[in-house]
């Protein structure tokens, strides 16, 4: 990490010219609704000024204020693509970013395929360029549907596309038995109504149905970099409006109505993630407070 030249990432974000502009206010926490939050840090990785809020109940960060719908889908139309390629310092495209998911779904079956039923009805929510639906249906057979609002992330591949926001997407009577959401939550504006939308999308717990949420820690990103003597704002990406943890992230399911049955923990250096395999489950619980998260989080704010 210490070896990535920083200076030469600003001077790349600062050519792309690419200006920063919040819409909406956010009036209480995101995930458990409640009003007891405070302002966490004014700044992201790229240097824009993207203000965070942390919940000093359940220790969810979440930007505030913040960009609304369409000033989303302009910024990932527009400008997404060539933000990650600054960071890169390389051209990231479709064809650049699929050798790394392909790779990930291939751990991910490796790791998880047990849980999957016999003929996976695979959703893939965010799916991009849709490694994620290939993967399982080449290996345990079935059928794939990708979810993504960006056009040219559906051109390729053999399945169902439907092109919409996640928050936007109606099921309708249609039920999946396998959904997946891959690194995808924190770009959700609404991630409990985009997973209680996957609920009901959901076919029974008896028929098997599984859903698969994989979150980086958004604690341990400030821990890296904090460790390092690195500005904490590093860890806050203007197009993620939320950043989950372990712990948001579980209740986050439980408030939807998914019942964590396995949760795999995904480390490489300076990279911690968790991969929650959930059964839909005909209860919801109550977002809990976590008040060691949010003391974590408030020490490396205030470091
Ligand atoms: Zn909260």
């Amino acid at each position: 990490m210490s070896a990535y030249d920083w200076d030469a990432f600003y001077e790349r974000v600062a050519a792309v010219g690419y200006e920063y502009e919040p819409k909406e206010e956010v009036h209480g926490c995101t995930l458990c609704g409640s009003s007891d939050i405070e302002p966490y840090l004014t700044e992201d990785n790229y240097q824009f000024p993207v203000g965070t809020d942390l919940c000093t109940h359940c220790g969810m960060v979440f930007i505030n204020p913040r960009m609304d719908a369409d000033a989303y889908q302009a910024f990932y139309e527009g400008w997404y693509r060539r933000l990650i390629s600054a960071k890169n310092g390389r051209e990231v495209t479709m064809a650049t970013l699929r050798p790394e998911q392909e790779l990930y779904a291939g751990w991910m079956c490796d790791s998880i395929g047990k849980h999957f039923p016999k003929y996976p009805r695979v959703l893939d929510v965010g799916g991009g360029c849709g490694a994620f639906v290939d993967e399982i249906t080449n290996r345990y057979g079935g059928t794939g549907t990708v979810l993504d609002p960006a056009p040219d992330e559906l051109k390729e591949g053999q399945w169902e596309k439907i092109r919409s926001t996640a928050e936007a997407w109606d099921p309708g009577y249609r039920r999946w038995n396998v959904i997946t959401v891959m690194n995808t939550v924190d770009h959700f504006l609404d991630p409990v109504a985009v997973l209680t939308t996957c609920r009901r999308a959901m076919a029974r717990s008896e028929d098997g149905a599984v859903l698969i949420l994989n979150v980086q820690d958004f604690a341990y990103r400030c821990k890296v970099f904090s460790s390092h003597d690195m500005p904490v704002t590093r860890a806050v990406k203007v197009d993620h409006p939320h950043n989950f943890t372990r712990d948001t992230a579980s209740a986050l399911l439980r408030k939807t109505g998914f019942d964590p049955i396995e949760i795999l923990k995904e480390e490489k250096p300076g990279h911690l993630a968790w991969c929650f395999v959930a059964k839909p489950s005909e209860t919801t619980e109550e977002v809990r407070a976590h008040p060691e998260l949010v003391k974590e989080l408030r020490r490396y704010r205030d470091e």
